[in-house]
């Protein structure tokens, strides 16, 4: 449990901010029933490590990419994303933005649960496992719009190659996603880190540079990570149980100073 007072000195912080955003990782994923890729239980530990060369062996051969990706095998380990729902810090993150005290979020997951909490001002920097992505023109796709007849399949649009949206192994990381960070990232004066170590680059830049610029950093983890010693904030609990206190504290301020 987190101390009140270090919920409230740190909503005072999100309060005076100008641009607060945020940075979410794999804990929040983990709150909501997501087994971790790594460490004991993890996906990659029960099924194998994707290869470090993903992106290049998808592009040398994509339609053993699409075979590959359509097998029973791919569907058990995506069942767990498939059934996972947001939880209540998924849902503060929706709140903090329909009020103004939150103006974009960056999340490393790809498990689609900010969008179903209702956030808008969202990048997936690693994608969206329920999108295909055009590799020629960025354009995304649910899956249902896109038939597999044919493999690989070609985009609706422009006729370039269909990849599923999600970030593989050694692929960049979509120009679009990266140049909507580095623009909010370059505004924001505060970042909210919940339930990621923030080491992951390049997510992890962009908080980086912010306290690098005077900003502010709050982080909202279970146990101390590698930027504690340099957030101003360090909120020591789960995302589901301290977020929603954060966002109740800033919206109980923000409707103090109006009145
Ligand atoms: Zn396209």
């Amino acid at each position: 449990m987190v101390p009140e007072d270090q919920i409230e000195r740190a909503a005072e912080a999100i309060v005076r901010a100008r641009y607060p955003i945020a940075l979410t990782g794999a804990g929040m994923s983990v709150e909501s029933g997501i087994p971790p890729f790594r460490g004991p239980g993890g996906l990659w530990t029960k099924y194998g490590e994707p290869p470090m060369n993903g992106f290049q062996i998808f592009m040398s051969n994509p339609r053993k990419g699409w075979e590959d990706r359509i097998k029973p095998r791919y569907e058990e380990l995506w069942g767990p994303l498939r059934a996972a729902k947001p939880n209540p810090g998924h849902y503060a993150l929706a709140e903090l933005e329909k009020i103004g005290a939150l103006r974009f979020l960056i999340t490393q997951n790809v498990d689609d649960l900010h969008r179903q909490a209702g956030s808008q001002a969202l990048a997936e920097i690693h994608g969206n496992f329920k999108l295909i992505r055009c590799l020629e023109c960025n354009a995304r796709f649910p899956e249902k719009e896109i038939s597999l007849e044919v493999l690989p399949p070609a985009c609706p649009r422009c006729k370039g190659l269909l990849k599923s949206d999600t970030v593989s192994f050694g692929e960049p990381i979509p120009t679009d996603v990266m140049r909507q960070c580095a623009d909010h990232s370059a505004r924001a004066d505060l970042v909210i880190v919940a339930g990621t170590s923030a080491t992951v680059y390049p997510a992890a830049g962009f908080a980086l540079e912010v306290k690098e610029r005077g900003g502010r950093l709050i982080e909202v983890n279970l146990y101390e990570s590698e930027i504690t010693t340099i957030c101003d904030h360090s909120l020591r609990g789960t995302s589901a149980e301290t977020l929603p206190k954060l966002a109740k504290a800033v919206s109980q301020r923000r409707k103090e100073s109006l009145s």
